[in-house]
């Protein structure tokens, strides 16, 4: 079975799961596990940050910057399909007591004028604006990247006005690979940014927020609150930092198979992809072919692919370390036969 459901099924390589048995370990509660600050301390340097927090999910790590950024009653501003409105427990109302102010977007990418719209003004009777949040790369587009021009101007409006601006940045090395820029440059237009190691990356378990010592300092606290202080986890750790220096230069190889596939989907089926494939993920509209989502998804099943249904009318494919190039020609040839 090829799976092309999401980039997190990938399996720890044998040689993630010797660095996950030789792993030194401690007791982070008391900040004394030493594959985790080693963790932390490289990725704050690889993003250009003054410190990090390993957090056992993205939607932890985007929960603790929450909680870090803002208090309760305040708003978020951020696209209307953004992971934090859509896919995570409406943690951030539930747990943090957030207001989500939800803006059009068009791959991902709301309107600058109608960011600087909803920033709410000094009245008795207003929440206070807290926080913009922007996704990059942006998932329910198909893996669009936000341009950098477009990531400076939000920064600056977001400044202009003393709001801090998170990056969702799950796929953040998506975007780097593809744009041609790096995690840095990317970072250095927001305060905070959350990246998932289990992902494209290929690390079995985490995510890491990165930020000043400040807002981190307070995310730990808040990540302790949410149930998330973690002892000897440098077991877990160790393979993200063992990702983080070997499996980012390969995610140019998910995005070529991307392409591949997506031009096979075109040609080979009646499905139409409905993205612009930037990066490792595809969208194909269902719509006109007599079949829905999950009919076509039996039909891919019993043809030996797997992937994922993001509406009753569109298919998600994503490419990851786990499928190798003979892997994409498999899947074309069993696309031709359907
Ligand atoms: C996967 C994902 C998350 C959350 O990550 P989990 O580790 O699954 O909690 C957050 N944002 C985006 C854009 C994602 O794709």
């Amino acid at each position: 079975m090829i799976d092309l459901r999401s980039d997190t099924i990938t399996q720890p390589s044998e040689e993630m799961r010797k660095v996950m048995s030789e792993a030194l370990v401690g007791d982070d509660v008391y900040g004394e596990d030493p594959s985790i600050n080693e963790l932390e301390e490289f990725a704050a340097s690889l993003f250009g940050k003054e410190a990090a927090l390993f957090v056992t999910s993205g939607t932890q790590g985007n929960l603790a910057a929450v909680l870090a950024h803002t208090r309760p009653g305040q708003e978020i501003i951020l696209d209307k399909e953004s992971h934090l409105f859509l896919y995570e427990g409406g943690g951030a109302s539930a747990l943090a007591g957030a207001q989500l102010r939800i803006l059009d977007h068009e791959r991902g990418q709301m309107k600058i004028e109608e960011i600087e719209a909803s920033i709410r003004a000094e009245d008795i009777h207003f929440p206070e604006t807290g926080l913009i949040w922007l996704e990059n790369t942006h998932n329910r587009s198909g893996g669009n990247v936000l341009p950098l021009s477009y990531m400076k101007d939000v920064y600056a409006l977001a400044q202009r006005n003393n709001i801090p601006v998170h990056i969702d940045g799950a796929r953040i090395f998506n975007a780097a690979a593809a744009s041609g820029t790096s995690v840095e440059e990317i970072a250095s237009y927001a305060d905070s940014v959350q990246f998932c190691l289990s992902k494209g990356l290929g690390a079995p378990v985490g995510s890491i927020l990165v930020g000043t010592q400040q807002l981190i300092d307070s995310a730990r606290k808040k990540r302790k609150m949410l149930g998330g202080g973690l002892r000897q986890a440098g077991v877990l750790a160790a393979p993200g930092l063992h990702a983080l220096k070997t499996n980012i230069d390969r995610l140019k190889e998910d995005h070529e198979n991307a392409k591949m596939l997506a031009e096979a989907i075109e040609e080979h089926t009646p499905l139409s992809v409905v993205n612009t494939v930037e990066t490792n993920i595809i969208m194909a509209d269902t719509t006109g072919t007599g079949k829905n989502s999950g009919e076509w998804l039996s039909v891919f099943k019993n043809n030996g692919i797997q992937a994922g249904a993001m509406s009753p009318t569109i298919i998600r494919f994503t490419t990851h370390l786990d499928l190798s190039k003979e892997d994409v020609q498999n899947t074309i040839d069993l696309l031709k036969n359907l």
